[in-house]
């Protein structure tokens, strides 16, 4: 009774309502399934947090945009780090292990190419005998073993060991052996004949410069040239003391050095060149050994001073003449291996070279 009554009234309840019952009945569902779905979402969610970092996404978005270091050629403002270009030569900017050949272009010097390598110019001669015989002069055109490191390229010889070489050269057998360029196997350390070693630090003596013009020997008839020159008379004398051009006397291409026995003046081709002192000309001609033309002054008291890369048809003195210091003898030019026009100028003493620069000449 009671639940046919109930079931009466549900019944017309429902007939009288059912609209809204079933609208209330799709929101409550709609509102359960996106409940349930955010659940699920933000539990997932947790489960696997999304904080991975991610390639860039594609090339068009939230790329970077880089700016490239700029080039001294592209207006750089700032000095401290820009970098010269290199008209001349490549240099590796990795250590180099092994030697490249150089060729010498007009305006080269020895101190020029040692500096632009890293080297000091010793380090130039002591690999390139065959080329330049110990003779800083340099010439367009000739090649050159650049080493690449301080030291000196030797090529083994029959019978040769580490410990021998090293000793030679005053150099350490543990550097050669560690030379990476020289790829010795350590655990059976042999060098074959005819291989070319690099000596890390090597040195050897470079061969005297004194003894490459032949020149006459100044008068007073005691005096007698080991090579066989005749003598000259006596004449005036004087040890140097004035500059052999007029200004400017700055160096154009090598300073004195244990690898050069002289100094480089500027000097353009047709510069005045002058007796640095008193004396008389004990050479005057042309030398094969680079020197070009030369003129050689003895002033006495075992003073000589030489006069280098001179122009053709410009001397002004023969030998045996007397000259006097700031007398033209010649002009400036170019001869014989000289990468551009300059006075190469020595002084010599008994046989020694001696530094320009000491001599405080006015
Ligand atoms: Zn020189």
């Amino acid at each position: 009774m009671k639940l046919n009554f109930d079931f009466g009234k549900f019944t017309e309840f429902f007939k009288s309502n059912r609209f809204d019952i079933i609208s209330w009945s799709v929101t409550a569902l709609l509102v359960a399934a996106l409940l349930g779905s955010t659940l699920w979402w933000t539990q997932s969610g947790s489960a696997s947090p999304a904080t991975r970092p991610e390639p860039t996404v594609s090339p068009n978005q939230n790329q970077q945009s880089v700016t490239l270091p700029p080039t001294s050629n592209n207006g750089s403002t700032d000095p401290s780090i820009e970098r010269e270009l290199q008209l001349k030569t490549n240099i590796p900017e990795r250590p180099r292990f092994t030697a490249i050949t150089y060729r010498v272009v007009r305006g080269d010097s020895m101190f020029g190419i040692a500096k632009q390598f890293d080297l000091k110019p010793e380090s130039i001669l002591y690999s390139n005998k065959d080329v330049l015989h110990d003779i800083p002069e340099l010439a367009p055109g000739m090649e050159l073993t650049i080493p690449p490191v301080d030291g000196l390229l030797y090529t083994w010889k029959d019978g040769d060991t580490i410990q021998k070489v090293a000793a030679e050269f005053k150099a350490q057998a543990d550097d050669i052996l560690n030379w990476p360029g020289n790829n010795i196997d350590l655990t059976d350390p042999k060098i074959e004949p005819g291989a070319v070693v690099m000596i890390p630090g090597g040195k050897r003596q470079l061969v005297d410069w004194t003894q490459f013009i032949p020149a006459y020997t100044r008068g007073s008839g005691s005096a007698t040239s080991t090579l066989g020159q005749a003598s000259c008379g006596g004449g005036p004398a004087g040890p140097p003391t004035t500059w052999p051009t007029n200004g400017p006397h700055t160096i154009s291409g090598n300073d004195y050095g244990p690898s050069h026995q002289g100094i480089d003046i500027t000097a353009p081709e047709g510069t005045p060149v002058l007796a640095a002192g008193n004396g008389v000309v004990v050479y005057a001609g042309w030398n094969n050994t680079g020197y070009g033309n030369v003129i050689m002054i003895d002033h006495g008291d075992g003073y000589v001073t030489v006069y280098a890369h001179l122009e053709q048809g410009s001397f002004l003195v023969k030998t045996c003449d007397g000259v006097f210091a700031g007398q033209q003898i010649a002009s400036a030019d170019s001869t014989g291996n000289s990468t551009g026009s300059h006075l190469h100028f020595e002084v010599r003493r008994f046989g020694q070279t001696l530094n320009p620069w000491a001599l405080g000449l006015q």
